[in-house]
């Protein structure tokens, strides 16, 4: 299976993809986490995309293409994966389709009002677990690998709002670009329970 992951910040891309990685035994490729690990090591890559992650703006098309098609490449892409966070633009839906085919799109719904207090309290570790302060009691270590928590330098209120900006404009156009394609399967999870909206994700999973 080939799946994207598309949705608004917060609407629970990372969550969702990292379940399915678990039980259908997919690689999760998740731009911003390729990204997020290079910021963390000093890379040239890293420094690149910092000083467009930190006001919430995209990272190059061609940059972002470049890095995409290598990591597909790889033997552990060959029986399918999830992108998380690719394509975000539609040049870069474009350049993927003359390198991949996708089986689904998976559109992740999620009123506004709710997407901007889940990013204010997301807290993140770097094993790639999510949480919410809402749900956490206090804690703040990750309950998977006991590494502290902590909140993404771009999940705070000026940058989110320039993030949730750049959706509109950029990506949600990819909506009517795969609904045509026969690609896209939405999944309004408003006042759903993650358990709930993975139920309905899998639902679509399993008809393909
Ligand atoms: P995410 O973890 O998916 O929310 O991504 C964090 C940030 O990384 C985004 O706000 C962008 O600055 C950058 N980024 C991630 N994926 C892409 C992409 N496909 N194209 C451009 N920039 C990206």
């Amino acid at each position: 299976m080939k799946l994207i992951f598309l949705g608004a910040p917060g609407a629970g891309k990372g969550t969702h993809a990292t379940r399915v990685k678990q039980d259908y035994n997919l690689p999760h490729i998740s731009t911003g986490d390729i990204f997020r690990a290079n910021i963390k090591g000093g890379t040239p890559l890293g420094l690149l995309a910092k000083s467009y992650i930190d006001k919430g703006a995209l990272v190059p098309d061609s940059v972002v293409i470049d890095i995409v098609k290598d990591r597909l490449q790889q033997a552990d892409c060959a029986g399918g994966y999830i992108l998380d966070g690719f394509p975000r633009t539609v040049a870069q839906a474009d350049a993927l389709s003359t390198f991949a085919d996708i089986d689904a799109v998976i559109n992740l719904i999620l009123d506004g009002e709710v997407i901007v207090e889940r990013v204010a309290g997301r807290r993140v570790c770097d094993c790639g677990e999510t949480y919410n302060v809402a749900t956490l009691g206090g804690k703040t270590t990750c309950a998977k690998c006991g590494k502290p928590l902590y909140q993404r330098e771009d999940d705070n209120p000026q940058t989110v709002r320039n993030r949730l900006a750049v959706y509109d404009r950029e990506t949600s156009p990819l909506l009517a670009y795969y609904r045509q394609k026969g690609l896209l399967r939405d999944v309004d999870s408003n006042g759903l329970t993650i358990d709930e909206v993975y139920a309905k994700i899998k639902a679509i999973l399993d008809t393909l």
